[in-house]
């Protein structure tokens, strides 16, 4: 992952209780964002990320073209933040659903995807079209399509999670 396609590290400069300026501190072991007027600690934990590897039929996977940053104009899996009071699951389908047009049934998680100093982790799952119709952009992308293996844009990958969910995806015995 070239750096400048880093997601960001949400660095914060204000305490999120009072306002106040944060300083770094140690607390509990290491250096970590501390407020001098009221004492909050600002931990920076992960937040967490939801993406869908959809497969299309015969292992044709559905990347999309985006047209934000970061990673503009590089290819992704369908994905976003999982939203305060929605599960994990909620958050893939619908994400999936905005960027794709597609409803999707979840078959399982690949794996998770976490890359210091980042402080997004990503759960990647599995899914097959369930209805909608496939779109041929979004807000945040250009476009979207299916691709084989042979035809990944491997040097047009926007994030690592994304990059290491298809070579783990194409890594895997097909289905008989
Ligand atoms: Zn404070």
């Amino acid at each position: 992952m070239t750096p400048e396609l880093r997601p960001p590290r949400f660095v914060a400069r204000f305490c999120e209780a009072c306002g106040g300026r944060l300083e770094r501190r140690p607390v509990l072991g290491r250096e970590r964002l501390v407020c001098p007027h009221c004492g909050y600690v600002m931990y920076q934990n992960l937040r967490v990320g939801a993406s869908v590897l959809v497969d299309m039929g015969q292992r044709t996977v559905l990347l999309t073209r985006r047209s934000i940053n970061p990673g503009f104009d590089h290819w992704v899996l369908p994905g976003g933040y999982v939203e305060q009071g929605e599960t994990v699951a909620d958050a893939a389908r619908r994400e999936t659903r905005e960027e794709t047009g597609l409803a999707v049934a979840l078959e399982g998680v690949l794996d998770v995807y976490a890359y210091r100093p980042s402080l997004v982790a990503v759960v990647v799952y599995l899914a097959r079209p369930a209805g909608g119709a496939l779109l041929a952009a979004s807000d945040e992308c250009f476009e979207i399509r299916p691709f084989i293996e042979a035809e990944i844009p491997w040097d047009r990958i926007a994030f690592g999670s994304t990059r290491d969910a298809l070579r783990a995806y194409f890594a895997r015995p097909a289905a008989p």
